[in-house]
């Protein structure tokens, strides 16, 4: 096993680097963490979690403080454009034996992986420069103070600067689509998670309970338009039940690019990477907050299990690599479908979605 006392920094507070401050703290390291926002909650996100995301939730055991937010997701209808049913997924016979399906507030999440880290967080705080040494690397944060660590986990997301000041990586790379998303208080009222299917475009609406629904919709293209609400209005507006209904009582949405990331490697020397940092993709598979808790599992792990930080690194990104591939693979086929113009893709989707949605998730029922 690594050394416990091993002089641990983690830079970014959101899911990966709250997961991997939870995992590393239940090993008996005592990681610092700094998040270079301020400490106040942001604006109301949703988030879907499939299934692998409650596992590895359970596996840092954080899936009972959760258990009370959001609300448990059993079925994924896909419909056309007009509102009629294309195919249905049985999400718990899906994930059955992995964990239950749900979809809650950010915020929620965020709370209860916050506490699971301990708490100790050093907000208003960025990394301005890395000196990578053999053994331990000197960094210098935003104010100009340095402190020396053994190890820096670069967990601060797709636009990560740790990627770039260890020349691990450079900008992340558009995925080709535009994403809006808003929280709907009062819409109408759904059990499932419902997405209608467009052309080049898709809306997706999922209850979160206490009457809120998490909407979630993209159009392909890389540039983010002024009047986002606007657009989709524009862009759905022709869409069937439920979308009139949902964008009648839908008053902000929030647009952002999506980017995927894919690198050569995923450390140097003592500076590591995690969640989108390392690997982000489009979030049409919903596997980012999954993808991060199961990295955070395996890095912790593999230091646990390894005798020096070098071995546990490349243990890490030999164990991790396969799955993310497989994520990554799977969004871009998924993405795919809406380059298929839906009178050939429709058809196809009414005989065979169901199978073909599920395959998406094959390698992820298994435990990482
Ligand atoms: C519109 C949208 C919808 C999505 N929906 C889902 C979903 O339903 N389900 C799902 O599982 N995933 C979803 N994802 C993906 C998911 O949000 C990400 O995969 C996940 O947030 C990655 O977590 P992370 O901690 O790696 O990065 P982030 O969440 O980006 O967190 C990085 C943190 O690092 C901080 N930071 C950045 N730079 C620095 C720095 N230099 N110094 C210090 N701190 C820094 C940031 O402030 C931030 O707090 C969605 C993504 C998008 C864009």
């Amino acid at each position: 096993m690594v050394a416990p006392h091993l002089r641990v920094l983690v830079v970014g507070a959101g899911i990966a680097g709250l997961a991997v401050a939870r995992t590393l703290r239940l090993a008996g390291f005592r990681p610092e963490i700094i998040e270079r926002s301020a400490r106040a909650d942001g604006p109301e996100f949703g988030l879907y979690l499939p299934g692998n995301a409650e596992r590895a939730l359970r596996e840092i055991g954080l899936d009972d403080p959760v258990r009370p937010f959001g609300q448990v997701i059993r079925y994924q209808r896909f419909l056309d454009a007009q509102g009629r049913e294309l195919c249905e997924v049985d999400l718990d016979k899906l994930w059955s034996g992995v964990g239950e399906c749900r979809a809650l507030p950010r915020s929620d999440l965020h709370r209860v992986l916050l506490s699971g880290a301990g708490g100790e967080v050093r907000y208003d705080t960025e990394v301005r420069a890395l000196d990578l040494h053999p053994d331990a690397v000197t960094v210098t944060f935003g104010d100009g103070s340095q402190a020396e660590y053994d190890l820096v986990v670069g967990a601060d997301g797709r636009r990560s600067s740790v990627r770039a000041l260890a020349a691990l990586g450079g900008l992340a790379r558009p995925a080709g689509h535009i994403v809006y998303h808003g929280v709907v208080r009062g819409g109408p009222p759904l059990a499932d998670w419902t997405g209608l299917l467009g052309e080049r475009a898709a809306f997706v609406a999922v209850p979160m309970g206490a009457d809120r629904l998490h909407c979630y919709a993209d159009e392909v293209g890389t540039a983010t338009p002024t009047d986002p609400l606007a657009r989709v209005r524009e862009l759905f507006g022709g869409y069937g039940d439920p979308v009139p209904a949902i964008l009648g009582a839908l008053d902000r949405v929030w647009v952002t690019r999506t980017d995927e990331v894919e690198l050569g490697a995923w450390s140097r020397g003592r500076v590591v990477l995690v969640g989108d940092a390392a690997h982000a993709t489009a979030p049409t598979l919903a596997q980012g907050a999954a993808m991060a808790c199961e990295d955070a599992l395996v890095l912790a792990r593999s230091l646990d299990r390894s005798a020096t930080v070098r071995e546990a690194l490349e243990s890490y990104e030999y164990r991790r690599r396969p799955r993310i591939k497989w994520v990554l693979d799977r969004t871009r086929d998924r993405n795919r479908t809406r380059d298929v113009p839906p009178p050939l893709r429709d058809p196809l989707l009414r005989i065979r979605g169901n199978r073909i949605f599920q395959e998406h998730y094959r390698l992820l029922v298994d435990p990482a």
